[in-house]
């Protein structure tokens, strides 16, 4: 595989740990977690594996100012303005929405990490990115853009070498063995890609599936092939990977996007009372709802070993429209 350049600063390997108790609560597999909540770049996530690999690349080509664009709440623009103060860039961040009139939770943190930011509507947010970057080249600040949610090849590759480093600390899971479940939130299909191409590069037998944040199941395969194709040619090293063997379970969409429901709030609350693990309420949530409901239905064998792969959020619990989570 060909290395490719890379900045350390993610806590990393992240811990794995065992959610015995919640187990035991849904009468079900063997669950276990994979804390890429933890991976220390301001509150952390799954951004920042990405990041590793994406400021390399922005400082091998000379630039001065990171561009990204998401959501007012979004992890990923939080973790790309950290990851810029801290290797000395500016970051322009393109947020689709309005202002709202109290910044808070991610929106909070990015204005404190003196991230630029700018207000698009979302049907325009591609438009006005493109107009932000030509401002910023022309007045010589030299730019490098972060597509959404950090799922560039470049990107991707982190969520290989992530595959890679718990291939390395198998021996701490039951029988010292891979899980024969990975269940994580899909929503740009960097993370699933890069996880994706690690099982297949290991000749992982076990199976790799993607809870659906905002995404019909279709669309969203056919991207993590396209996803998965180009970083396997960017590392140079082939693998097949067809969409009809990439797991994504859409049944759990909800309200939409950053709607929280019910199903999202009882699995907030089953997580934190349980295990004293917080999940988030828009990504982690969601797919922490879908597994517990998977668990419910018997979908899982009972001896098998199911891994939840925390992807962050941490910060969004804070945002003013999810107080709601505490009541
Ligand atoms: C971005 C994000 C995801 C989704 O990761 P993708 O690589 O975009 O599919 C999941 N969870 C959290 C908390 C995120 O911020």
């Amino acid at each position: 595989m060909k290395p490719l350049p890379r900045i350390r600063f993610a806590h990393v390997p992240t811990p794995l740990e065992p959610l015995a108790r919640l187990s035991a609560e849904l009468g079900g597999p063997r669950l276990w977690v994979k804390r890429d909540d933890q991976t220390g770049l301001a509150l952390g996530g799954n951004k920042t594996r990405k990041l590793e690999f994406l400021v390399a690349e922005a400082i091998a080509h000379s630039a001065k100012t990171l561009i990204t664009t998401g959501a007012a709440q979004s992890n990923h623009c939080r973790q790309t303005a950290a990851a810029a103060a801290r290797s000395g860039l500016d970051c322009i961040l393109v947020l689709a929405g309005d202002q709202p009139e109290r910044a808070s939770g991610n929106l909070a943190l990015d204005r404190l990490l003196d991230a630029e930011i700018v207000w698009a509507k979302l049907v325009e947010r591609d438009q006005v990115l493109r107009e932000t970057f030509e401002q910023a080249w022309d007045s010589e600040r030299n730019p490098y853009l972060i597509p959404y949610g950090g799922s560039s090849p470049t990107g991707i590759a982190a969520y290989v070498s992530a595959f890679e480093e718990l291939y390395n600390q198998r021996a701490a899971l039951p029988g010292g063995e891979m899980p024969d479940w990975i269940v994580f939130a899909t929503s740009s299909g960097g993370t699933q890609a890069g996880l994706v191409l690690g099982a297949a590069y290991h000749d992982f037998p076990g199976r790799v599936l993607g809870i659906s944040v905002d995404e019909r199941a279709a669309d969203l395969r056919v991207r993590i092939e396209r996803l998965a194709g180009e970083t396997a040619d960017l590392l140079e090293e082939p693998a097949s990977i067809a969409a009809l063997d990439i797991l994504v379970n859409d049944d759990y969409l909800g309200g939409g996007y950053g709607v929280m429901g019910m199903q999202e709030k009882e699995a907030l609350h089953l997580f934190a009372s349980r295990e004293g693990l917080l999940l988030d309420p828009v990504y982690t949530g969601r797919a922490g709802a879908g597994l517990i409901d998977l668990i419910r239905k018997g979908f899982f064998q009972p001896d098998h070993t199911v891994l939840f792969w925390h992807t962050g959020g941490t910060p969004a619990l804070f945002a003013g429209q999810y107080q709601s989570i505490f009541t």
